[in-house]
């Protein structure tokens, strides 16, 4: 029923008055020693490099204690990035979660979680060279956990049935199936991405998901060290900087480059996560043994 329909209890602005609390608040939240990040990768060599096509994607590996980083290298491009571990790809970064737990937007010291029942680190960003963007006029900030990943789906939606093949959801599902998935299974494993470098808010009035041009430039970086073995997939949007439209080729698009760091030595300290220690039980009785 439309809003202007309803008529406003007596006690509206009382309610509405009520205190907001935070949902998942952090103090109990495990969290990253960027301390001790930052002094092995200060130890760190470059082992792998990889170039993103623009319009494309493609998928790449690092090991637990690895960092890697997306980088700027051509002109202001945004990146959709979906992240798997390396040895079951079932377990897979969970966007709705690592929103839940560290806001819309994340940066430095924040992790990327995977889904249920594994709920794990896979990732911590331990550089974050857009930083400074902070929040905007309009609401916008920077990398943000809201946005899904464009697909010629919504498109078709949207356009009045149009074809569009180089959304991020068919990068990412091409560049799994590159890597030796099966192309029945590949489309199905694509999931909700970080936006990398994406400048994203929701209007105050309407609420709704908004994009505007990246602020990303020319060396520019967002960087992770890798918590558990991952396999990671990067698309190159088709909308570039996303300051005008996805879905399409009208957008000028550039390449972003992955690079893998290898420590000479992890962590003080650290060790890979395990799983979730949930039991899955779900208040079932397990049977007698
Ligand atoms: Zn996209």
């Amino acid at each position: 029923m439309p809003m202007n329909l309803v008529n406003a209890p007596e006690d509206a602005d009382a309610r509405r008055a009520i205190a907001p609390v935070i949902a998942y608040p952090e103090d109990t939240l495990p969290r990253p020693d960027l301390e001790a990040y930052a002094s092995a990768r200060r130890g760190a060599r470059e082992t792998g490099r990889l170039v993103v096509p623009p319009r494309d994607a493609r998928a790449f590996r690092v090991s637990a204690g690895q960092f890697f980083r997306i980088t700027c290298i051509e002109g202001p491009q945004v990146g959709d990035l979906n992240l798997f571990c390396l040895h079951d790809p079932a377990e897979r970064f969970f966007s709705g979660k690592t929103r839940a737990l560290h806001g819309t937007h994340v940066t430095t010291g924040d992790r990327l979680w995977s889904c249920l029942p594994f709920l794990r680190p896979m990732a911590t960003i331990v550089a974050d060279t857009l930083a400074w963007y902070g929040t905007d006029p309009h609401g916008g900030r920077v990398h943000d956990v809201i946005g899904t990943r464009c697909d010629p789906y919504t498109h078709h939606l949207l356009s009045g049935g149009s074809t569009y093949h180089n959304c991020c959801h068919s990068n990412l599902t091409r560049a799994l199936i590159g890597d030796g998935f099966p192309a029945e299974r590949a489309e199905y494993m694509t999931h909700d991405v970080l936006n990398v470098f994406m400048c994203t808010g929701f209007t105050p009035d309407t609420g709704q998901y908004f994009m505007k041009a990246s602020p990303v430039r020319l060396g520019d970086y967002l960087e992770f060290f890798a918590e558990i073995d991952l396999l990671g997939v990067l698309s190159a949007c088709p909308g570039g900087d996303c300051s005008a439209e996805h879905s399409s080729d009208l957008a000028p698009c550039h390449p972003l480059q992955v690079t893998i760091y290898d420590p000479s030595e992890r962590p003080t300290g650290w060790s890979t996560p395990s799983v979730n220690g949930y039991d899955r039980s779900h208040g079932l009785r397990h049977p007698e043994k």
